[in-house]
């Protein structure tokens, strides 16, 4: 569907109807698939002839959210997984071995930080963690065996802004692969792709599905090395269920109204919560005091649907906002039509020591909020009560 828009895509690619004409996608929830004939099977089990052959390499309702996934990020290719991690685990397992490197940026979603830091190191896979705006230290951390750079952005939860198209230069003159982690913006906001990247990873779990029904993953970019991932997904078999795929392949067609609706709320929230006394620093791309103000602008089209924010009196204080709402949900999730609140000092970073912490700037008064469908008088609301007390 290559000359239509973006919202065409997002509610038309990757269709292909069966006998029975149905208007909206089919769910094929079926294991493995008949031949015609031995000499079909043959051909099926070759590659020589495509089609499915069993729900671990192909089912028909995965290959639309593939496709349409792969649409909306202007992919050659994409494959889908059972989780953002297995999206992960594969990406690194189709196009690394034993003695190569990553460069990835400091920060990263806490499973994505222990898998490469603690798993891929059992195996011989080193990763170099670098402060994920200094380009500078990126070129430095480059190893003769670099084979992969890693990042997230923007990053959970200060927001930190990766400039894409510089780094994709600095991965490609080193000959390494870059692959970017679009889990907070989505297809919707910002298109790694275009800028430079080789890959896009996702955790469709997030705004992909949008609703928090369901998990599943994704890797999206050039076909030959998405080709390489999916030896590996395969074999190994991580592979998304035909109903996930099917609750994800519909939650894209809503993907870019969500995003949109959500980022104008957390545009609002952010403007509101720099005003409030008792808040001492609002991080959000798309306010004119973040540090990265001006490159989130040009390379997303818009500060997305994640805010974080510093309230003073440490811990107690934003414990305390926490636990003075009524509406908003407490939980570590993200990318939801339910706005959610997370303190991530005693949360999602409460594993790593108070020293790491403070190096990566989480301060006890952090706060982070992921913007849903709410009224924003109504979140407005459920914080200042909190916020006064
Ligand atoms: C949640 C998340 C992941 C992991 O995804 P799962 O679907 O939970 O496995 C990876 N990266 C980011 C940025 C995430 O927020």
């Amino acid at each position: 569907m290559e000359p239509f828009d973006f919202d065409t895509q997002a509610v038309r690619a990757g269709i292909e109807r069966s006998q029975f004409n149905e208007h909206s996608e089919a769910l094929y929830l079926t294991s493995s698939f008949v031949f015609e004939s031995a000499a079909q099977a043959a051909a099926r089990f070759s590659g020589e002839e495509p089609g499915n052959v069993y729900a671990r390499f192909t089912n028909p309702t995965v290959s639309a959210m593939q496709q349409r996934l792969a649409a909306l990020e202007g992919a050659e290719a994409c494959v889908a997984t059972a989780s953002g991690m297995s999206a992960i685990l594969s990406l690194v397992m189709g196009t690394m071995q034993a003695g190569d490197h990553i460069v990835a940026s400091r920060g990263l979603f806490g499973a994505t930080q222990q898998l490469f830091g603690t798993i891929l190191a059992k195996f011989g896979i080193e990763t170099s963690f670098v402060p994920a705006t200094d380009l500078a230290a990126y070129r430095a951390a480059l190893r003769a065996r670099t084979r992969l750079f890693f990042v997230e952005t923007p990053s959970n939860p200060l927001t930190e802004v990766v400039d894409i198209a510089a780094l994709a230069e600095i991965a490609h003159g080193a000959g390494a692969l870059l692959a970017v982690d679009n889990c907070f913006c989505t297809p919707a906001l910002q298109r790694p792709l275009d800028l430079g990247a080789d890959l896009v990873v996702h955790s469709a779990t997030k705004y992909l599905d949008g609703q928090g029904r369901v998990l599943g993953g994704a890797v999206a970019g050039r076909a030959e090395v998405v080709e390489e991932v999916f030896k590996f997904l395969r074999t190994a078999g991580p592979c998304i269920s035909p109903f996930n795929a099917w609750v994800i392949l519909k939650g894209l067609e809503t993907l870019r109204i969500r995003m949109e609706a959500q980022s104008a709320s957390a545009l609002e929230m952010a403007c509101w919560l720099e005003a409030q006394p008792g808040v001492r620093r609002v991080h959000y791309p798309g306010l004119a005091s973040h540090p990265q103000h001006a490159l989130a602008m040009r390379q997303q089209r818009c500060g997305g649907a994640i805010l974080s924010f510093e309230v003073d009196g440490g811990r107690e204080r934003a414990w305390r906002v926490v636990d003075s709402t009524r509406m908003i949900s407490i939980t570590a999730n993200l990318g939801d039509t339910k706005t959610t609140i997370t303190h991530p000092a005693s949360t999602t970073h409460g594993r790593i020591s108070a020293e790491a912490r403070a190096a990566a700037g989480i301060s006890e008064g952090l706060l982070r909020i992921a913007v849903g469908l709410e009224s924003v008088d109504d979140l407005k609301a459920d914080l200042a009560r909190g916020l006064a007390a």
